[in-house]
């Protein structure tokens, strides 16, 4: 049986181009390809940028397949290649020269007057009023009560996303060894009327944080999951936590964390 790679691609001219010379050099490599998870799907080659890379994985549903990404778009911060190192990359991955990077993904389990609903997150949850209004939430964390916040949002990252919106929201840079919770605050209101947090929460990945809206089944809170946002009615709770799902990212040899940081950030 041939060794299958499965092909995830948005529809960027860049990405439909590269992705048409990917399959040709990988079926003359002797490998066949997918645009589907097939029984025999070893790798999966996200082509794009870091949005394309995070839909692949949901697109999926955080399959226990490594993946890779060929970066079209703008950041590519997850991306390992570039669309003229194909050739490089076939004949790294055929050598076995690469390593595989395990990152911690987070659940949210959001309850209503009426249901439970789990999203899943590599980056982060973002909880907000949906109507650009100051957002009220108390927050706890595995039932201790911490804080009553007032501001634009709480967001909760993980150490992948800790260079995507937590970055922008001044939270820290978290090298990805370190298996933590960051929870940063979206624009707190610090003063003599509200009191919250102005900085980052660095927490244990054991941690359950639970945020609660000011009043029971509130209706104006929205929950972003990597981007993709969801409105729920008279939401009562949302319970954030390390998820058992890991996103295996496929590292050619030689790849560094803080270079990469260090080339696309400064
Ligand atoms: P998007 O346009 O797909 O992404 C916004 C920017 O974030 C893009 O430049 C993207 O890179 C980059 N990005 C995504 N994940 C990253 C990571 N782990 N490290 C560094 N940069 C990363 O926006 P979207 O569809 O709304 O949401 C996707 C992600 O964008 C979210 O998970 C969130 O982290 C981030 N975002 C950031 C802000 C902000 O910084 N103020 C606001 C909203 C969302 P590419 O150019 O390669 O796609």
């Amino acid at each position: 049986m041939k060794r299958t790679i499965t092909i995830a691609y948005n529809n960027l001219d860049k990405s439909i181009e590269t992705k048409n010379i990917l399959v040709e050099k990988l079926l003359n490599s002797d490998f066949e390809v997918s645009e589907q998870i097939e029984e025999n799907t070893e790798l999966i080659i996200s082509i794009g940028g870091d949005g394309s890379f995070l839909q692949t994985v949901h697109k999926f549903d955080f399959v226990d397949i490594p993946v890779i990404a060929i970066n079209t778009g703008h950041l590519g911060f997850f991306a390992e290649l570039s669309p003229d190192k194909i050739d490089t990359f076939i004949s790294a991955y055929k050598n076995k020269e690469y390593f595989i990077q395990e990152a911690e993904t987070i659940e949210a389990n959001i309850c209503t007057e009426d249901e439970n609903i789990k999203l899943d997150a590599i980056n982060e949850i973002v909880i907000k009023n949906i109507q650009s209004r100051t957002v009220h939430l108390d927050l706890q964390v595995d039932g201790i009560k911490i804080e009553h916040f007032s501001g634009d949002g709480m967001l909760i990252s993980t150490p992948m996303g800790s260079t995507a919106y937590n970055y922008s929201a001044g939270g820290s840079i978290v090298d990805p060894n370190l298996n933590l919770l960051q929870l940063t605050p979206i624009a707190p209101m610090n003063t003599n009327a509200y009191r919250s947090f102005t900085s980052s929460i660095i927490l244990p990945t054991s941690s359950v944080i639970s945020i609660s809206p000011e009043f029971d089944f509130e209706n104006t809170i929205l929950i972003v999951a990597d981007g993709t946002q969801y409105k729920f009615t008279k939401i009562e709770e949302v319970k954030i936590y390390k998820s058992h799902k890991k996103v295996k990212l496929l590292r050619l040899n030689g790849y560094e964390f803080w270079n990469r940081v260090s080339e696309k950030f400064l």
